[in-house]
């Protein structure tokens, strides 16, 4: 084992210390523990934020309208959850809790609620930057989070089904995304480094659906629209993306009719931080006790 190596702790081990089974694959309950470190990882990257960013908290799921008209269906289906609900008279809802009540599947009477489970934490923020007219000469930057969903289950640690994402994003002109991306690229740098957490940068690509999605994937890693910062936490696999820096160019410009004050489309890029996957690294690489892992990474994260 080198230095870079991640401590050989089983994702069964990591399990039992760090989280409790909820009965399904990538849903998990969170430890004190855990959650400690959560924190302090959403606290130091606040730490970086810019002083400009407006700052919004979303909330679990985001509506249905919004995320069709961005494309996320063409895009991701497969990856999509939606919320359903018992809708109709009184008697068809007592119909459904009597099907349940024979064991047979009360969700075939539910219907859409309006709502999906936000895949990712930036999309409900250009409609509402959209609603306050053209974009400023100097651009906008945010700062938001939510909890997201994929539909990937899977019994690895470092791919969830409910997981934390926190972005920072920002929208302007064209050469205003490419600076605030090499910036982001440079501080993830500097934050992996403070934590001890080796890492490599990569061209990434979204998981595009399909056998048209194969070239999408191809045009996005051409077109370096997107960039992956990876760190080990098995001894044994490829390293997982923790963080990722995105360029969308024009595209929720586009869908949202976001435009500068001479009404040209705006461009958007995000930067993407796993809070679950940096904190599950943190563990991995450091091991489960955080009062021993070394003293400045307790310090960077003020864990002591
Ligand atoms: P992957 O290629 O691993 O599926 P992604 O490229 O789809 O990830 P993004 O859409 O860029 O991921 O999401 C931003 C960040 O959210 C990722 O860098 C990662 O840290 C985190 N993330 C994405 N999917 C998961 C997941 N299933 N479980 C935990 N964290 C995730
Ligand atoms: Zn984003």
């Amino acid at each position: 084992m080198t230095c870079a190596d991640p401590v050989a702790n089983s994702d069964q081990t990591i399990l039992d210390y760090l989280f409790r089974p909820m009965g399904v694959d990538g849903v998990y309950a969170r430890t004190r523990r855990y959650e400690d470190v959560v924190d302090a990882l959403q606290s130091l990257i606040s730490r970086h934020r810019p002083d400009e960013a407006v700052v919004f908290r979303f909330p679990p799921v985001m509506s249905l309208r919004q995320l069709e008209k961005q494309g996320y269906l063409n895009s991701f289906p497969q990856l999509l959850g939606c919320v359903c609900a018992l809708h109709g008279t009184e008697a068809d809802v007592a119909a459904a809790v009597n099907r349940a009540k024979e064991g047979e599947d009360w969700t075939r009477g539910a219907t859409s609620a309006g709502l999906v489970l936000s895949p990712a934490a930036c999309y409900p923020v250009y409609p509402i930057a959209a609603e306050n007219g053209p974009v400023p000469e100097e651009g906008l930057t945010f700062d938001v989070a939510a909890d997201c969903f994929r539909h990937e289950p899977s019994k690895d640690l470092d791919r969830l089904q409910s997981f934390r994402m926190r972005e920072f994003v920002r929208i302007g002109a064209p050469a205003q995304i490419v600076v605030f991306r090499e910036q982001w690229m440079k501080i993830a740098e500097s934050i992996a480094e403070s934590l001890r957490l080796p890492f490599v940068f990569d061209r990434a690509s979204d998981p595009f659906f399909g056998r048209i999605g194969v070239l999408m994937a191809a045009n996005q890693i051409e077109q370096a629209l997107k960039f992956e910062l990876l760190i080990p936490v098995r001894a044994d696999s490829a390293p997982t993306a923790c963080m990722s820096f995105n360029y969308h160019r024009e595209h929720f410009g586009k869908t949202w009719e976001l435009v500068d004050q001479q009404g040209e489309l705006a461009h958007s890029g995000c930067v993407a931080f796993g809070i679950d996957r940096l904190a599950l690294a943190l563990f991995a690489m450091h091991g489960l006790n955080v009062e021993e892992w070394p003293g400045d990474v307790q310090e960077i994260l003020r864990l002591k």
